[in-house]
């Protein structure tokens, strides 16, 4: 893994949200993406050369709805940027970590995206994402 790509925010209403992340900052969000197959809204700001994401859910259904029903609003998961998602989807999966998604699927900010079961790291949920461009 190379660094933190972004720090993931659970948020009731991202709207709401925005305008309190662009105070904490002083800068507003430098994009906004809904991802309908994930069932979320986003908002990514820039802090330095690190990035926050906020996600509010879209559907009841969706896993950001069932964080904030179980957990409250907060930290959802932390993003690490990788070379090769595959390589270390099939790295970690050696390593006995449960991967989500063996098949990476396209996430928001142009990412490859899969996810690791919280059980098997700590009740942490990671992310990793490989930059679209970057793919081989
Ligand atoms: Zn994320």
């Amino acid at each position: 893994m190379k660094k933190i790509e972004h720090i993931g925010i659970a948020v009731k209403d991202i709207s709401v949200s925005n305008e309190l992340f662009a105070k904490l900052f002083g800068e507003k969000y430098y994009k906004v993406e809904e991802v309908e197959s994930e069932g979320v809204k986003t908002s990514f700001f820039k802090v330095g050369h690190n990035k926050i994401e906020l996600l509010e859910a879209t559907k009841e259904d969706s896993p950001i709805a069932k964080f904030i029903d179980r957990k409250g609003e907060g930290i959802h998961h932390i993003a690490f940027d990788v070379e090769d998602i595959e390589e270390e989807i099939a790295r970690l999966k050696q390593e006995g970590f449960t991967v989500l998604n063996e098949t990476p699927k396209k996430g928001a900010d142009n990412k490859l995206v899969a996810f690791l079961h919280p059980k098997t790291t700590n009740g942490v949920l990671i992310e990793l994402c490989q930059e679209i461009t970057n793919k081989k």
